[in-house]
């Protein structure tokens, strides 16, 4: 599974990194510090909850894998 993050509108509230820390990476100032997440095989709900959770919507799922 791969994720696709719209960084520039990023508004830095953690929501994303709320559900895994470790999925999703902040930078310094606490905005999303990737513009694509290979998803580690078994780390699928987190992403898409993590996903789920942007308010900015800016979490894409691009593929969904196997
Ligand atoms: S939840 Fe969305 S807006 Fe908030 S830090 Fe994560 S990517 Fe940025």
């Amino acid at each position: 599974m791969k994720l696709r993050i719209d960084k520039a509108k990023c508004v830095g509230n953690a929501r994303c990194a709320a559900v895994s820390e470790e999925l999703f990476p902040l930078d310094e100032d606490g905005y999303i510090a990737v513009e694509q997440i290979d998803v580690p095989a078994g780390k699928e709900g987190l992403a898409r909850r993590g996903a789920r959770a942007c308010p900015e919507r800016i979490i894409i799922i691009e593929d969904e894998g196997q």
